[in-house]
């Protein structure tokens, strides 16, 4: 316990004492604003003035290994990143006492590996380096085989069924392209985690896997216009927006804390109409966290770069430097847990979830995404000359291809109980899949479709197409003033997707990208081949699956309003999927074509995608389970008997008044409270039967074996209640004394800062 807390309860005491009552709900939230309107901003110090003085010094990167490793350990880890190879165990002995005298160098004690398990959060399970040895002599000890793997015994992280629990065997191994880093003393190796089997556990795995598959189409498309390609990264950039809110605020909402987002609140008068937070001057108390965990994350090597406000009040964005996709995923979510360590200290909570407020933006992590050769080519960006013009309309029609035909797949990699409150609702893209591409590209595409049309092109014809391709300009005017409403947008040189949910672990949506782009790529490079075949030659060919992609996936692209509802029309007549329920949509993930998609590209085995929905539907039935019970009982405990005294307060009015003017006139004077009293017993009326109807609803769905049964149970009969029980309460918000209402308001929670 913290002295603050101490304190608190003395205070607590004293004012009972004092006043010989009891201190009561509201008094609490009074405490809590005030604490919250009196803290004092924090000052940061960096440990350098010259960022690059102290950037990723807590990473074992490349420099360092060359310092603490012999060539041929250097050698081996170098291979192993660059090639896929499998590091030799003698070797492994060599890397990890480099690593070991490195860490412990850093200070680290203990080491751990460390893992995307599929709770969304990361995991770790630290042990110290030294072991006892004889004479009572303590050495400091890890060895090779424990840096490659290890079984963490980790039987309570889902499985979905993968891994019985009895066997309770998963092992994490080294994932040698991800670099180690010290953090709070420990040595943490970034690692996969599989079952006894090999199937995945986690996050990593796949994605490690769906990187090999686009790296492999992608070198192979190159190839076709330069041999030196030989090896494609995948290029992402995380724009994390997140809320913060001051925890004793935090403290006073137990729905915040239990299920990240609040269940009820009545609209702040004002909150974000005057959009006059959005790229805002930052708080000094807010501008002191951010810069405190970007030291902090400069030390363990991200690159963060951008922040600034967002649209809702206590809204903030902070975006680093794209990096290689799984080492910007590594990154995210160590940026996630750096955030809320830093956060403790300034005495804020950070908000990761989509939607803690009802009537405000939500948050979302756009993700842009690119393909990059090892030659320095970004396959998005349209190039100066025509050859390298072609090889990015090979590419570009390939993803809007892919996205076309595995919009399902698509939509499932993004959809949470979270996120459902965001897309749609007029501040992200609705769960239809479509793709901006901008003027310039769009005439582009069209131009390609109309030419090539139906005949054998004439030489001149070529030489005059290949001139036009060659002028789209390297820098598009609307890479700048473009379309922020649509689900996935073509931005200049990459992909952005903006359907993400703040609190994602991004390796899902990124997995099923590369794994979608991939197998595009691959259909792509085989109908070239099959007119290369028939005697065509190759830019001819090329040009040939490049008009059929384009008219292929035409229905896909759009640039208008996404959040208008005349898309939803369109978007219906063009027969473009538009599914809003969380349950259907994660279902994709194991329909015929999914299963043969990743069966194809080898990311996943049929088992694996059904474990996956699995944990998914579990994770949802448990979730509406834990703000039901958060809602039942915030409504039974805290509002309905603050209403009642308020209600009674009245009635004590309405008594005095009668006594006073006995007549006519007591009728005219006592005609608004007797109508507050009745509205006040309707509404709570109604809080009581749904809180009491939602149980016996709950009670029916938890005898129900079947997981997605159970999910449909929950997802169909119980959540509503959320809604209407919480649509009776901000009402009551409206109408009860201030003084007495028990849980930080959405005024206090979105504007003290
Ligand atoms: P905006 O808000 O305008 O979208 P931000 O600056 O907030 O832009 O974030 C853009 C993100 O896109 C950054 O992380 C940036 O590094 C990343 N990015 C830029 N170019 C590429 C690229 N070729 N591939 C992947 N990500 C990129
Ligand atoms: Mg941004």
């Amino acid at each position: 316990m913290g002295v603050a807390n101490i304190n608190y309860i003395f205070v607590v005491k004293l004012y009972e004492y004092i006043t010989k009552k009891p201190i009561n709900m509201s008094t609490l939230r009074y405490k809590a604003v005030e604490q919250a309107i009196s803290r004092p901003t924090l000052k940061v110090e960096a440990p350098s003035v010259k960022t690059s003085e102290y950037f990723a010094v807590n990473v074992f990167n490349k420099k360092k290994m060359q310092e603490y490793l012999s060539q041929e350990a250097f050698d081996s880890v170098m291979q192993a990143i660059n090639k896929g190879t499998k590091v030799d165990r003698k070797v492994s002995n060599q890397i990890s006492s480099g690593m070991k005298a490195w860490a412990i160098d850093r200070g680290a004690t203990h080491y751990t590996h460390w893992f995307h398990p599929l709770t969304g959060a990361t995991a770790e399970k630290h042990d110290a380096f030294f072991e006892p040895a004889s004479d009572a002599y303590v050495i400091e000890n890890f060895d090779g085989g424990k840096l490659v793997q290890q079984e963490p015994d980790a039987s309570s992280l889902p499985s979905g069924g993968m891994r019985n629990t009895f066997e309770a065997r998963g092992y994490t191994a080294w994932d040698p392209s991800s670099p180690a880093f010290v953090m709070d003393h420990t040595l943490c190796i970034p690692s996969v985690y599989v079952s006894f089997k090999g199937d995945s556990l986690d996050y990593k795995t796949p994605l490690l896997k769906s990187i090999e598959a686009v790296d492999k189409a992608a070198v192979d498309l190159c190839n076709y216009f330069d041999k030196n390609v030989t090896k494609v990264n995948v290029g992402l950039g995380c724009e994390q927006e997140y809320f913060l809110v001051d925890d004793a605020l935090f403290n006073a909402r137990p729905d915040l804390k239990l299920t990240d987002r609040t269940l009820m609140g009545h609209s702040s008068a004002k909150d974000q109409q005057l959009a006059d937070h959005y790229f805002g001057y930052i708080p000094m108390r807010v501008a002191a966290f951010m810069r405190e965990f970007e030291i902090e994350a400069y030390k363990l090597g991200i690159p963060v770069k951008t922040r600034h406000n967002e649209v809702a009040p206590n809204q903030y964005e902070c975006a680093p430097v794209f990096e290689e996709v799984n080492l910007a995923v590594d990154h995210n979510q160590l940026l996630m847990t750096i955030m809320r360590k830093v956060a403790k200290k300034h005495r804020f909570k950070v908000l990761f979830h989509e939607k803690p407020y009802n009537n405000v933006n939500g948050s979302g992590k756009h993700c842009n995404w690119s393909l990059l050769t090892d030659t320095g080519v970004n396959l998005f960006s349209p190039g100066k000359t025509p050859k390298t013009n072609m090889l990015f309309l090979s590419a570009l029609v390939s993803v809007i291809k892919g996205v076309f035909e595995y919009q399902d797949i698509l939509r499932a990699s993004i959809v949470s109980l979270g996120n459902e409150h965001r897309l749609g609702a007029a501040e992200a893209p609705p769960a239809i899949m479509s793709i901006f591409l901008g003027e310039e590209m769009n005439r582009t595409l069209n131009e390609i479709e109309t030419r090539v049309s139906g005949k054998k092109m004439s030489p001149d014809e070529k030489t005059e197409l290949k001139l036009d391709v060659g002028k789209i300009p390297e820098i598009m005017p609307d890479n700048t003033d473009r379309n922020r409403t649509s689900p996935f947008a073509f931005t200049g040189n990459r992909f952005e997707f903006r359907a993400v949910g703040s609190s994602a672990n991004v390796a899902f949506p990124m997995m099923t990208l590369n794994s979608i782009v991939a197998r595009q790529l691959k259909e792509f490079k085989k109908e070239v081949d099959t007119f290369i075949e028939k005697g065509v030659n190759k830019d001819e060919a090329i040009f040939q699956v490049i008009k059929k992609f384009v008219l292929a996936s035409k229905k896909v692209r759009f640039d208008g309003n996404n959040y208008s509802e005349e898309w939803v029309k369109e978007a219906a007549g063009r027969g473009l999927t538009n599914v809003n329920d969380v349950l259907d949509s994660l279902t994709s993930i194991v329909s015929r074509e999914s299963k043969d998609l990743f069966s194809e590209m080898k990311v996943f085995s049929e088992h694996e995608l059904e474990a996956r929905l699995e944990i998914d539907m579990e994770k949802h039935t448990k979730k509406i389970q834990i703000e039901a019970r958060v809602l039942g009982d915030l409504a039974v405990n805290h509002i309905l008997p603050t209403v009642y005294r308020y209600q009674n307060v009245l009635i004590e009015n309405v008594k005095g008044l009668k006594s006073l003017f006995p007549g006519d006139e007591f009728e005219k004077m006592a005609a608004n409270q007797m109508e507050t009293i009745r509205e006040i017993s309707t509404r709570a009326g109604i809080v009581n039967t749904k809180v009491n109807q939602m149980i016996d609803e709950r009670r029916k769905v938890n005898v129900i074996e079947d997981i997605r049964e159970k999910a449909k149970g929950y997802n169909d009969n119980v959540k509503p209640y959320l809604g209407e029980i919480r649509y009776q309460i901000d009402h009551l918000e409206m109408i009860v004394d201030d003084e007495i209402w028990p849980l930080p308001k959405y005024r206090e929670l979105l504007f003290i800062r």
